[in-house]
């Protein structure tokens, strides 16, 4: 049996985390686009009505909700801001892996950190010579006794200038690859650990993006969070959870691009008549909306099939590279739509423009995903 129609629990969610959005995101994202600033208060007010961690099980503090109800809420946050929106819900990202590898200790100690205070997490595989290439990270660690040392260098990581702990990806030997890999939770204050530079960024300016050092960093062994060799295939399983968010994300995106275009064809003219009445401007805004439609319904197949234990990664893939295409598309016709107006920071398309870019590289690159997809059609 199909059912499209959503829940009252649903639509409440919806209500909820759009008037969050209305009040509390749209107004400032300009500024904190333009300051690079995240704003802590709105992250601390959204882990208070419930709109941050909603997946961590009702155990550990959480509310329990599945990867539905953390997509409906992706795409609600992502229409007033992107950027914003990925810091807010950046730690998705570290508590997965905990969800699906963690022990019941570290479960209760991270998780319930997660859910007792607003505090933010990191989970870092990326490294100045290893992104798309997982299995190439150069981090190292070595056992020492009960410990674990580690060392090298993360970049590019979300929230990792504020994060309380990390989720970090290390291997015991380069040569091994994914054989190698093993993951830890390593807390903030560890010494040794460092946060470098926060970037500058072209768009998704809001949300932090820094590096971290590592410098022999001692990890207790309660903090192996996938043991060598597991590591690499539980940084993939989290991928596969949190890809449908970067689909649910884009449709935000695209919907407000929509928005936007639908409200300025009918105010703009050109040749005496409103820009909505040529059709060359309507087809580029029908496209968007049937982008915003195909990629909802992939993102939203995606996560139905996390919640119900339906192994089928390669949607979550199509959910992603589609929704991340889709949106970058539509946010370049957006500002087409606009003209030169579209061009100018003084309307808001050319932010959604430079916000959409990363969609299509953070969490796997376009190219990547097309990778995982042509694997599973060829069986590899
Ligand atoms: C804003 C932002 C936030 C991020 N947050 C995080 C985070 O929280 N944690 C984290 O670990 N990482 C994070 N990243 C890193 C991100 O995941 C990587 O940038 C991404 O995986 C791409 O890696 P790369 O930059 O090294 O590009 P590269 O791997 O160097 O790729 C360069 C280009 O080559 C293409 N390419 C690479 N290999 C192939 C191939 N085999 N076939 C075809 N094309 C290929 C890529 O698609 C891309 O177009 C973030 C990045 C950004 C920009």
């Amino acid at each position: 049996m199909v059912d499209f129609s959503l829940s009252e629990e649903h639509k409440g969610l919806i209500e909820t985390a759009r008037r969050f959005t209305k009040e509390r995101i749209t107004p400032i994202a300009a500024a904190c686009d333009h300051e690079s600033r995240f704003p802590m208060d709105v992250f601390k007010e959204a882990w208070e009505i419930g709109l941050v961690n909603p997946t961590v099980p009702a155990e550990y503090g959480g509310s329990g909700m599945g990867e539905l109800e953390n997509a409906i809420i992706t795409e609600e946050l992502a229409y007033g801001c992107t950027g914003i929106q990925t810091s807010l819900l950046a730690n998705g990202l570290a508590l997965t892996p905990i969800k699906l590898g963690g022990s019941e200790e570290q479960k209760k100690k991270y998780l319930g950190l997660l859910t007792s205070e607003p505090v933010m997490a990191s989970y870092a595989t990326s490294e100045p010579d290893a992104g798309s290439d997982v299995a190439g990270i150069q981090t190292r660690f070595a056992q020492h006794g009960d410990d674990y040392v580690l060392n090298g260098q993360k970049c590019w990581i979300t929230n990792a200038s504020y994060a309380r702990f990390y989720v970090i990806f290390a291997t015991s030997n380069t040569e091994l690859r994914h054989r190698g890999i093993a993951a830890f939770i390593v807390d903030r204050d560890t010494p040794g650990l460092r946060v470098g530079k926060k970037e500058d960024k072209l768009g998704q300016r809001a949300s932090d993006t820094a590096q971290i050092f590592l410098e022999d960093v001692v990890v207790p062994k309660a903090n192996l969070l996938a043991p060598e060799g597991k590591g690499f295939k539980l940084a993939m399983e989290t991928f596969n959870q949190t890809r449908p968010d970067i689909g649910a994300g884009a449709t935000g995106l695209m919907r407000r691009c929509l928005d936007e275009c639908v409200a300025y064809a009918k105010e703009r003219k050109t040749f005496g008549t409103p820009i909505a009445n040529h059709q060359l401007v309507q087809w580029m805004i029908a496209e968007m909306a049937i982008r915003v439609e195909a990629t909802r319904l992939l993102y939203q197949k995606a996560a139905w099939n996390l919640d119900h234990g339906v192994r089928d990664p390669i949607v979550s893939s199509f959910a992603k590279a589609y929704g991340a295409d889709s949106a970058m598309q539509t946010a370049v016709d957006a500002v087409q739509v606009f003209g030169g107006n579209g061009y100018v920071k003084e309307y808001p398309v050319e932010k959604l423009m430079r916000d959409a870019k990363v969609l299509q590289i953070y969490e796997g690159t376009s190219q990547i995903q097309r990778i995982v997809i042509a694997k599973q059609l060829f069986g590899g």
